[in-house]
């Protein structure tokens, strides 16, 4: 997954980009860059790690310019490599350009072998890299080849493109993944989530609709155009689920209200549960426990200490780092828990395999009764969208029932969401949104992945 930022027309242009950043660093923590524009060139620096290891004061010093663009990563196609980091930046028949893209392309291998097959030279291994190649293969002013560009890919693209002068934000006509416009003084701001926004200072506007193509340049008013096909919103409800930070609004809803309302739903689902107490998997789980809690009438209560020297575990790619990392992060409350009947919330289960450490160690300290409440419905199917849910053959809930990933979890009871009960808590009428990980309908057809 990934998370972009843009400024144009503020002196401070790639500090205030590294500023958004940081509140993105959730969305991606692979690499980190920033691009920075001063009217006749481009000047970028990427690096992996975390933005605030990447850009010191020394680093963004080297980034004058008046504008800016920024991209946090983590890998969802292409390896976790420094060639991969974004932006991306080329030079071209337009001249010089950079790219950030959040989302992922459906057809992107294909065109990439038609690209390949024309005599194009790929230096990454990245879906968004093709987007480049169809801008440079297109005539006329450089909005016109975006245009030209994005009429042929599928899929989830949320983007921003920096030339010397210009800042052009996109989002795919179905609007899978956020992003968001606001200004700052005299200065436009883009970014995956409002807390970006919050953080430099700006004030939200409104979202970058989907389908939408907005033209930012110094001195004028923002131009939209429209150029694709209308189609029906499929915003990933997963970003309210789990993925987006809970003090942004996204798709014009509070991902916090949105989360506590999953946790009612849920309450409401599994009427007369039995319970000393609601506890929550941090971080993750808690605005859903509240809301379980407050519909349920069952006490919160915070029954794992959560270490903030440890990452998130799902996130690092490697497994034998995923499987050490657990009881680092968490800590269960011993005199709190011991002879207790538990609700424990969490807000989904992907392989299962945190959820049952979890369960093993509230075991260990004596829980008497676990009842698990996930407040998403099964993830049966792959993202391919750009969220980072594994291969189909290592989703739990794929090939396993209710029961069995119950046996699995060792937990008196499982209860998962319902599909409806999840479109209901999260807005429906609101907003369209894509459920794919969950049902197996994909709005778009997916190329490569079939
Ligand atoms: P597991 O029991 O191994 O399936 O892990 C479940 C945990 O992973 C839950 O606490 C979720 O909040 C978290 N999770 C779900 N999706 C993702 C994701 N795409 N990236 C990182 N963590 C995730």
């Amino acid at each position: 997954m990934c998370g972009i930022v843009g400024i144009l027309g503020t002196k401070d242009a790639a500090q205030l980009a590294s500023l958004g950043l940081f509140a993105l660093q959730h969305r991606g923590q692979e690499s980190a860059g920033i691009v920075a524009a001063d009217g006749e060139q481009l000047r970028l620096r990427v690096g992996m790690g975390l933005a605030s290891e990447i850009f010191d004061a020394e680093t963004l010093k080297g980034l004058s310019g008046t504008a800016a663009a920024g991209h946090v990563r983590y890998a969802t196609t292409g390896a976790s490599h420094l060639k991969n980091a974004q932006p991306l930046t080329f030079n071209h028949l337009h001249g010089p350009i950079a790219i950030a893209h959040n989302g992922n392309l459906t057809n992107a291998g294909q065109l990439k072998e038609l690209l390949e097959a024309r005599g194009a030279i790929f230096q990454s291994s990245t879906d968004s890299e093709v987007i480049v190649h169809l801008i440079a293969r297109s005539k006329g002013p450089v909005e016109d080849a975006i245009i030209h560009s994005l009429r042929q890919v599928i899929g989830a693209y949320s983007l921003i493109f920096l030339t010397p002068d210009k800042l052009i934000a996109a989002r795919d006509p179905f609007g899978f993944r956020p992003l968001v416009l606001g200004k700052l003084g005299r200065a436009w701001v883009v970014a995956s989530e409002t807390t970006a926004l919050n953080l430099m200072g700006a004030r939200t506007i409104r979202e970058i609709e989907p389908g939408e193509i907005l033209i930012l340049e110094k001195g004028a008013q923002p131009k939209s155009l429209r150029p694709f096909a209308e189609r029906k919103a499929a915003k990933c409800v997963f970003e309210q689920v789990y993925f987006a930070r809970p003090d942004s609004t996204v798709f014009g809803r509070s991902v916090m209200g949105s989360r506590r309302e999953l946790g009612r739903q849920l309450a409401r689902e599994m009427p007369g549960a039995k319970a000393d107490m609601v506890i929550p998997v941090p971080d993750s789980g808690v605005p859903a426990a509240l809301g379980f809690s407050e519909q349920s009438g069952i006490p919160f209560e915070l029954g794992f200490v959560r270490s903030h020297y440890v990452g998130r575990t799902f996130i690092q790619p490697a497994q034998g780092l995923r499987d050490a990392s657990v009881a680092l992060k968490l800590s269960p409350v011993r005199e709190l828990l011991k002879g207790k009947r538990i609700v424990l919330v969490d807000d989904s289960i992907v392989r299962g395999t945190t959820s049952r450490k979890i369960c093993r160690m509230l075991r260990r300290v004596g829980v008497k009764e676990i009842h698990m409440a996930i407040s998403s419905p099964p993830i049966v199917s792959p993202c391919y969208y750009g969220i980072d849910t594994p291969r189909e053959e290592e989703l739990i809930a794929s090939a396993n029932s209710p029961e069995e990933i119950r046996k699995f979890l060792g937990v008196d009871s499982l209860h998962y969401l319902s599909v409806d009960g999840l479109i209901k808590a999260a807005g429906a009428g609101a907003t369209g949104y894509c459920t794919a990980c969950f049902t197996r309908k994909y709005p778009t057809p997916i190329p490569d992945f079939k």
